[in-house]
């Protein structure tokens, strides 16, 4: 039987967020905002295990309690030194598990608004593909393109063109393979591409963004609050 896996690469440093404490650690109500993105997961009947793929340094994770996770989740202390790497090295440490025909989703530890809806979606759209793929939204906003000066050089056509997410679902052993030969993408699906394939787009919805600001901490705890009553 195909099994789903789930990697959380959680082993950066949150840089354009500043401050001691990374990202990952960053409280959203009342908990590290990387406990959304774990519960979301851990949640979901298709996902038959969880790694989060923590820095060999990392000194928070064990600051908390995580059992109400349950026993899907398993820490690892791999992460490397790009996304890309942490993800590869995570993947080997779930090598023991997986098999190449497995699928394997990778999401960022730092997108907490993950809705149920949106993850299972994505499994069943997906099911039967032959690549793979991920979710996304339509660009909405008009686009600029800003010169030196940060003046409008010209306005871009938005046809056609979306916003990447996470989860990013790929079977294991073609995200082991493009990984491993190409390593320098922003997220997996740049790899599988890369490599030729045609990831598909799964239309997500936009409370599933990436944290990346200190401001966007309130803008996820308004989403959050409104996902407990409509997201059980
Ligand atoms: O920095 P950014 O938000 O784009 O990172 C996306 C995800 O990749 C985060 O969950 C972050 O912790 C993870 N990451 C990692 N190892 C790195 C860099 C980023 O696991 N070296």
């Amino acid at each position: 039987m195909l099994r789903h896996y789930a990697i959380v690469p959680a082993a950066g440093s949150g840089s354009r967020f500043g401050g001691e404490t990374p990202k990952q650690y960053q409280s959203l109500a009342g908990r590290p905002l990387i406990y959304y993105s774990l519960a979301a997961l851990c949640r979901c009947q298709r996902v038959d295990r969880v790694w989060v793929v923590l820095s060999p340094d990392d000194r928070w994770w064990r600051q908390y309690d995580w059992t109400s996770l349950g026993h899907k989740l398993e820490s690892v202390y791999c992460g490397g030194g790009s996304r890309s790497e942490s993800v590869a090295n995570g993947l080997r440490a779930a090598a023991t598990a997986a098999h190449d025909d497995d699928w394997v989703l990778v999401h960022d530890a730092a997108r907490p608004c993950l809705s149920q809806a949106s993850l299972l979606a994505l499994c069943d759209e997906l099911a039967d593909d032959p690549v793979g793929g991920i979710l996304a939204v339509p660009v909405a906003d008009t686009l600029k393109r800003a010169d030196w000066q940060r003046r409008v050089a010209r306005t871009e056509s938005r046809d056609g063109l979306w916003q990447a997410q996470t989860p990013q679902m790929f079977r294991y052993g073609l995200l082991k393979r493009v990984l491993a030969e190409h390593p320098d993408g922003t997220d997996e699906a740049s790899a599988v591409e890369a490599a030729g394939l045609s990831p598909r787009l799964v239309r997500g919805d936009a409370s599933n963004f990436k944290v990346t600001y200190p401001a966007d901490l309130l803008l996820a705890e308004q989403i959050l609050q409104g996902k407990t009553r409509v997201d059980q």
